[in-house]
Order: C-alpha cells, then structure tokens, then sequence
C-alpha cells in the first residue's frame, strides 16, 4: 500500500479539508451578490487583523508578484532602495529594483545571521533612501529578521517606506502593520495561510498610499494600486477577473484564524517550531539558523556527516513526507521543513516520526522514537 505524502515543504503548506472545499464549490458570476459580499468581508477582516488603517489588495498571482507590485507603487527609475538580505529571497528583489532603474544598495548577512540593526542605521544616515526591504522570513535560511526593531530605526527617516516581504511569514509570525511602521507588507496564500498557491496579498499603510499618489503614472498596469483600489473598496466593480474559488478559499483560512485567535496562533506557532527544533536536534541535526532569530515558520536542517541529501529526501518521500532541499550554498548539505500553517499535531508526531525512520535507512544510528519523545515532552509542556 501507498503511503500518504505529506507536503511540509515551506510552501504550499497543507492545505485542510475545509479550505479544500472552498475550492472545490461551483464557481460563481464575479458580480454573484454573496461573491461580491464574501470579498468584503475577506478584505475588512484582512485590514482588522493585520491592524492597518491602509488598505489591502487581494488579487491573482503569486508572492513574487506581491515583491512587484510592492516596488511599483511605491518607487521609480532613479530612487535609492537598501536591500537589507538575509538569504535568497532579500536577493530577489536586487534584480526585481534593478529592471526598473532603481538606486539599489544591497546589506547582505552570511546566511544563518542577521544584519545588525547599527548595520542598518548607519547606511540609511549615508544617503536619502526612498525605501528600505526587509525579508521577515528568509525561507532560504529560516533567520526571522527583527521586523518590529527595524520599523522603529527606519521610521526616523521620514521619507523612507519599510517594505516587509512577509511570504513565509505572515499569518504565523506576529505582524502589525501599523504598529511595526510597516508601510507594504506583501504575502501569498500558500504559506502560513494553508491556501493553495496563487494569490498575492499585499498591505499598503497610509504613507505607502500617499506615496503612490505622487508617483503619477506608473509604468505598470496589472499591479498598479490606482486599477485595484476602486476594486477592493467596492469588489462589485470589475478591473481583471477576481480568483473566486481562492477568494473563498482565503476567507475560510481567514475564518480558522478568527476562530483560534490570531495571537493564539503566533503562540501556536512559537510552541510547534521550538518543538520541532528541539526535536530534530535531538536526532543529531543542526539548524542553519541563529537561536536567537529562528523563524516559526519552518526550519533549515542540517544533515550530520555520512547523509546523502539525495537519497535521504528520497526515501523520506517513501516514508511519506517530503521536505525542500537547500538552495545556493547550501544545495546538499541540508533540508528545508515547513511547519506553518494548519498543521496539527498528526502532522508533527508524523513528520518527526518519518525522519527518524528515514535516518534509520540511511544508515544513521539514532535511537528510534528519541525525536518523537522530545517533541511530544516539548509539546505537552
Ligand atoms: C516563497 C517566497 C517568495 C516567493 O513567493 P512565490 O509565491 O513563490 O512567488 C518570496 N519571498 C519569500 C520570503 C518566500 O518564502
């Protein structure tokens, strides 16, 4: 018999029954009187949740596209942008400024650290930055950057935007959006949501909208704030065919949120990711990231001497998970498991209980049910 796979790569996460079953309804006329109500009342929950008195745009696309439209409303050709990086996806948006023209200055951790924030202070005194980026969690490295500790350094200078890639992060780490002086937070639906891919969300605070207003015309046209804010006020209006069944999809994982209470999931979250964490480094694991900025949303492992990382995600997959392998430099050396989202304790027990047979096979001495044990003490502690 087959085993089931679950998917706990960092995204998409699993996606739960009731989630599925918004997308699986019979699809409706965008301007459907209880479609058009459903979208609302997804983007007023948004903008209640995330606490901004700015807007939110929900439309098709991906996370990637949410780093464009973050950047297009809010900078053009000939403006300074610091790129704060903490891995692969900080690096993303050097060549997303740079196709436009941007100014780009680029701070770069090694992987596995952060910027300092004296770092970051002292190059926004150097030049008159129109924008800062900031990548919350870096998926490549599973650093969590010190979002809130960085909106208070950039909100000195006045004429700065803080642009916080939230991807990994948003909906299992704690953000809010004006509180933390995050003036664009941009996400996706499959990550921490537990939506099946393809939406891009994107938050824009009231300096953000005020700095789309001066820009004019803005060389895009699909992510253009300007084509979607008549749109998100009022959704019975028509610019690009709104993604009904994701819509939905989204409003019933804005529904689960609600029902357990944001802050009762970030404190979820913190609990599942350290007991993970400390089960895997009870198996003989190392995690790539620094304890003190270790992301909740999933971890970066690394392998102990004599694993293959081939062989080993592939008979993993046998055992019935499948994790993400390392990107650039760490392509080989070490695995990436999402633990985000939806998941319950089925899942956890499960995944742990699968690498640990997993490492069994490979060859790996390690005392079968020591990872199970840990996580379960850490997990009824
Ligand atoms: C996944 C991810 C992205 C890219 O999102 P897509 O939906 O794959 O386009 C961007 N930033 C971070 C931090 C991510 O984890």
């Amino acid at each position: 018999m087959k085993t089931r796979k679950l998917v706990m790569i960092p995204g998409p996460t699993p996606v739960v029954r009731s989630i599925q079953d918004q997308m699986g309804r019979e699809t409706v006329a965008f301007g459907d009187p209880n479609f058009i109500r459903d979208y609302k009342e997804l983007i007023n929950d948004m903008k209640t949740l995330w606490k901004t008195e700015g807007e939110v745009f929900v439309i098709a696309g991906t996370g990637t596209l949410s780093m464009e439209m973050g950047i297009a409303n809010t900078l053009k050709a000939g403006d300074n942008l610091l790129i704060v990086s903490h891995g692969f996806f900080g690096d993303r948006f050097i060549e997303l400024a740079n196709r436009k023209g941007i100014n780009v200055d680029v701070i770069q951790s090694e992987w596995g650290e952060i910027v300092p924030l004296d770092e970051i202070e002292s190059k926004l005194k150097e030049k008159n930055y129109q924008a800062v980026t900031v990548t919350h969690v870096d998926t490549s490295t599973g650093v969590a950057a010190p979002v809130k500790e960085i909106g208070e350094l950039v909100r000195k200078f006045e004429d700065t935007l803080y642009i916080v890639d939230g991807v990994c992060a948003t909906a299992g780490e704690p953000e809010y959006i004006d509180e933390m002086n995050i003036d664009i937070l941009i996400t996706g639906s499959q990550k921490a949501f537990g939506v099946t891919p393809g939406l891009c969300i994107l938050w824009a605070g009231p300096r953000a909208l005020k700095r789309r207003e001066k820009l004019g015309t803005i060389p895009e046209y699909y992510v253009d704030f300007n084509k979607w804010l008549p749109i998100m006020e009022d959704p019975s209006k028509y610019f690009a065919t709104p993604a009904v069944n994701l819509i939905w999809a989204l409003k019933e994982s804005v529904n689960i949120i609600k029902e357990e209470g944001i802050e009762n999931r970030y404190a979820r979250h913190i609990k599942n990711a350290r007991a993970m964490q400390a089960a895997l480094e009870s198996l003989g694991f190392t995690l790539l990231a620094d304890k003190d900025h270790r992301a909740v949303t999933l971890s970066n492992v690394l392998y102990m001497d004599g694993v293959d990382d081939v062989e080993f995600r592939k008979v993993l997959g046998e055992e019935g998970v499948v994790v993400a392998g390392g990107l650039a430099a760490y392509a080989g050396k070490m695995f990436r498991l999402g633990h985000m989202g939806n998941i319950d304790i089925h899942d956890m027990v499960s995944t742990i209980a699968a690498i640990e047979r997993a490492l069994y096979r490979v060859g790996i001495e390690a005392e079968l049910g020591k990872g199970v044990g840990t996580l379960m003490r850490e997990l009824l502690k």
